[in-house]
């Protein structure tokens, strides 16, 4: 298993000739140009080694091939590339130089809806074309089908261009949506493996943290599948906006949730979907509209939120009402940072400090329901 991960990263394999020492040598080098195997002469016997493993390095080796479909065969999965048909009336989900989220989503959503159908899966597509669709008419379409899993494709922006990891939204509380949770938790690990060479943050978090009020339509609509919203990446990232607007790029991708999906549904264990309960009965934690989003107060979430935390962490009481404006600024800026869970659990220090229990406690069962914390990620 580990053998066929790690060869699974070779993607991009090509083929090099050098000129060295007086023959042309033969090279197989990944997409950094970095020496897959070593220089052997021209025989017949390296030739087809290095065929073998270009072929099985660029799509699914038979092994992986014979697996997928043991998973998949028969099951129902409704993709949704996010938004659509906007290019004349949206000016925020377009890139620095012009390429469209919408864009992007129906191509990863695509070539993904051809991997899952060649698997023996039965593939449901909320549109096909760059079109305006309905967020109940999305869910509906998962619902009346009895969707075995509901995927909604979706790309990142934010005013801060320095920042690029993937976010993976579930519906409701962590605690009763656990299908959902783990379903996130797959995406998001394989996104980070595939397009982040397994570095930096994570964000697998409720919609009620950037929809307080009653979390994402299309979610909200699909309750009781299987479902998740995913934000492989940031477009608003100057270089990953140049990645994604490349078929090679959106086809790895597509493979990542290959893997997530097929993991997902050989675990064996039963991931209940319970009624959502938990949610409704916390205050909505209102956060800033996107506009608000993109004033240089907001872009300093990250400053905020380590000048608030350091405040605590040295017990600085007196400048506790400084530290919670801090912390609260964070969150309401950027619901769904690596960081606003823990924001979330530092406003429930202070407000105990405070002597408002009641209120910490509120931010407790946030942090408890909205922002589950996987411990080897951390
Ligand atoms: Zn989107």
């Amino acid at each position: 298993m580990r053998l066929r991960n790690k060869r699974n990263r070779y993607i991009r394999n090509i083929f090099r000739q050098k000129w060295i020492s007086g023959k042309w040598q033969l090279y197989l080098i990944d997409k950094d140009n970095f020496l897959l195997m070593k220089p052997t002469h021209y025989s017949f016997l390296g030739i087809v080694a290095a065929l073998v493993f270009f072929v099985s390095s660029v799509g699914f080796s038979q092994d992986q091939k014979s697996n997928l479909r043991r998973v998949l065969e028969g099951k129902v999965i409704c993709l949704d590339p996010g938004h659509g048909g906007t290019a004349a009336t949206d000016q925020y989900r377009v890139g620095p130089t012009g390429e469209r989220e919408e864009w992007i989503n129906l191509r990863v959503a695509r070539m993904l809806q051809r991997m899952l159908k060649k698997s023996g899966a039965k593939v449901l597509m909320t549109r096909t074309e760059d079109v305006s669709i309905s967020l109940a008419d999305r869910a509906a379409l998962a619902v009346a089908n009895q969707a075995d899993m509901f995927i909604s494709i979706h790309h990142n922006a934010t005013a801060d261009r320095s920042v690029n990891f993937p976010i993976i939204y579930f519906h409701g509380s962590s605690e009763e949506n656990r299908a959902g949770v783990v379903l996130g938790k797959l995406i998001g690990e394989s996104f980070r493996r595939t397009l982040f060479s397994d570095e930096g943050p994570l964000s697998v978090v409720s919609d009620f943290a950037i929809f307080p009020n009653s979390g994402a339509g299309v979610l909200r609509g699909t309750y009781g599948i299987p479902a998740v919203i995913a934000e492989a990446s940031f477009f608003s990232h100057a270089p990953e906006e140049a990645r994604l607007k490349r078929n090679v790029y959106n086809r790895k991708e597509a493979k990542a949730y290959m893997k997530a999906i097929s993991e997902y549904f050989s675990i064996e264990e039963a991931m209940p979907i319970e009624e959502k309960v938990q949610p409704m009965q916390l205050a909505p934690f209102q956060v800033f509209q996107e506009a608000e989003r993109m004033s240089p107060e907001a872009m300093n979430w990250m400053g905020n939120f380590t000048e608030g935390k350091r405040i605590v962490d040295e017990g600085l009481e007196d400048d506790f009402e400084r530290a919670l404006t801090q912390l609260t600024v964070s969150v309401r800026s950027f619901p769904d940072s690596p960081v606003a869970g823990e924001a979330h659990q530092y406003r429930a220090m202070i407000l105990e400090a405070m002597g408002k229990p009641t209120e910490a406690e509120e931010e407790r069962l946030r942090r408890k329901y909205f922002y589950p914390v996987f411990e080897h990620l951390r």
